[in-house]
């Protein structure tokens, strides 16, 4: 991925926050790597090299600056570069791929030779799959070691270092010191333990639109696991065969807070990474907003509503149950439903605390259960035992690995999982950017009015808690050809209504054309 040296140095000299995360600077002199708006003095022209991820500066020798901190920029890694493959590595390595396998096994799952997604990440991240794994494992260990009190043993495993060793030694090489000398505050410290919390900041690039963000949660949750109130997000969770709870709102500057009670602390580089899938934080708005507003019936929207995001999933097989519960049936009507599947079926939440007394129900469990007495067409009760089978054969069912045309048909080949609701899971829990689930009736009211008829109305797209939330999403936003970037407008559950019809979408009308999507849309309501 080329920078431009001289847009760059345009950048940092006026410390511009739109770069932030979009670049890191190696200052050639000090071995030092900033971000974009680093307070320290503007290195000369000369001394200064850009590199697209803070990996790349790692790998070529940078340490990170303890000015500007590096590890605070929003991760915008999964935008980077015109590859989809990349960002489904990127999300795969987020998620502890490569402390699970190697690089050819994580090449495998995305269906390529090792070589190939070397050569991919070189590429588009300028550095190699293991340094992104290890530049992750840093800075996450060092916005640890400045935001928390936790003690060095803990930061070692809550950052994803197998042990203390390799945690000092990578510190002592990189910055010359022990990881204890990089924090500046004393005090005591306070452990997390297994009773304990870990109370931290995810970044994102501004605008993000918090209010359609929880008002999308709040309609959906499900009573027992899930606690939604105006600012706050609260779940119950169970990884791994642990327990604990997790809870986000708003924090300070452009991030949220996140609050994790979990016993087992290896788990909280997943636990980040499940949390930036479910906010969305991962997303570039403003390039998007560009492009999305080239289109003369989207530009007055996306004015509108600047930050909508994507929601995602928690858990791809909770957010595929939930999609079957919602076949068409209203938003509310489906999260009651699961509320019912939960309060059966679910396991009992060991600590309940505000209201939350269960964990979702596992595949195993809903495989072999009798779903038939919820209240619901027998249908729908065997596509969910179905889909429950399908995650139990496949543990990687609902993993982001080769692609959308490839997850959709495996989701697919599941009985009673039609195109809405295989599109639907691409969007919301394999981030697919391509994804549409063009047959959503909410979609397609949103798009053509509320009648059902005539020219799109931006009001009611746009009209705050009316259930409208869409958050368009362009692929190849940065890419050589933008002008080729498949369109992938993304409204997710618009109208009350949602996930009923099925009619299959063409193919072409999908994707390319904005326009001819929105007459195709428009020609079936
Ligand atoms: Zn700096």
């Amino acid at each position: 991925m080329d920078l431009d040296h001289n847009a760059c140095y345009r950048a940092i000299c006026q410390r511009d926050a739109r770069f932030d995360g979009r670049f890191f600077t190696g200052v050639k002199t000090t071995g030092i790597y900033c971000r974009p708006v680093c307070p320290a003095r503007i290195p000369h022209s000369k001394n200064v090299i850009f590199f697209p991820t803070a990996a790349a500066a790692q790998e070529a020798g940078f340490r990170p600056c303890l000015r500007c901190r590096p590890e605070t920029a929003p991760d915008l890694g999964a935008w980077r570069g015109t590859s989809n493959t990349v960002s489904r590595a990127l999300s795969l390595i987020e998620l502890g791929a490569l402390d699970e396998a190697d690089v050819d096994g994580l090449a495998g799952r995305l269906g390529l030779g090792e070589r190939q997604l070397r050569r991919l990440f070189r590429q588009h991240l300028g550095a190699s799959p293991v340094a992104v794994g290890q530049t992750r494992r840093v800075l996450l260990a060092k916005q640890l070691i400045h935001e928390t009190r936790l003690p060095m043993t803990e930061i070692a495993f809550a950052s994803g270092f197998g042990s203390v060793r390799r945690f000092n030694e990578t510190f002592q090489e990189l910055f010359g010191r022990p990881p204890s000398e990089l924090r500046r505050t004393s005090g005591p410290d306070f452990p997390a333990g297994p009773a304990g919390e870990i109370v931290l900041l995810l970044r994102y690039q501004p605008p993000y639109d918090w209010v359609a963000m929880i008002e999308f949660l709040r309609r959906r949750a499900i009573a027992g696991v899930e606690r939604v109130t105006a600012d706050r997000y609260t779940r119950a969770v169970q990884l791994n065969g642990f327990q604990g709870t997790i809870a986000v709102q708003r924090g300070e500057g452009n991030a949220l807070r996140a609050t994790v009670r979990f016993p087992k602390l290896s788990a909280l580089p997943a636990i980040i990474a499940r949390l930036r899938r479910v906010f969305d934080l991962g997303a570039d708005p403003l390039p998007i907003a560009a492009h999305l507003a080239k289109d003369p019936t989207l530009a007055p929207l996306v004015k509108a509503r600047p930050g909508l995001r994507v929601p995602g999933a928690w858990d791809g097989f909770e957010l595929a149950i939930r999609a079957v519960l919602g076949q068409q049936i209203t938003v509310s009507a489906a999260a009651q439903l699961a509320g019912r599947l939960v309060a059966a079926h679910g396991e009992l939440f060991a600590a309940p605390e505000e209201e939350l007394t269960h964990v979702f129900p596992k595949p195993e469990v809903l495989a072999t259960a009798d779903l038939t007495s919820l209240g619901m067409p027998r249908s729908r009760a065997a596509a969910l035992s179905a889909v429950a089978a399908a995650a139990v054969a496949d543990p990687h069912l609902f993993d982001a690995n080769c692609g959308l045309d490839d997850a959709v048909k495996r989701l697919r080949a599941i009985r009673g999982v039609g195109e809405w609701t295989a599109q639907y899971i691409a969007l919301r829990q394999l981030r697919e950017p391509d994804a549409f689930p063009a047959a959503d009736i909410g979609l397609m009211r949103a798009m053509a009015g509320r009648e059902g008829r005539g020219h799109p109305r931006p009001s009611f797209l746009t009209a705050p808690m009316r259930g409208g939330l869409g958050a368009p999403m362009p692929r190849n936003i940065s890419g050589r050809q933008p002008e080729d970037a498949c369109i992938s407008i993304v409204v997710v559950s618009c109208a009350r209504s949602e996930g009923r019809d099925a009619r299959p979408i063409p193919p072409r009308s999908r994707r390319r054309d904005l326009s001819a999507l929105c007459r195709w849309i428009r020609a079936q309501t």
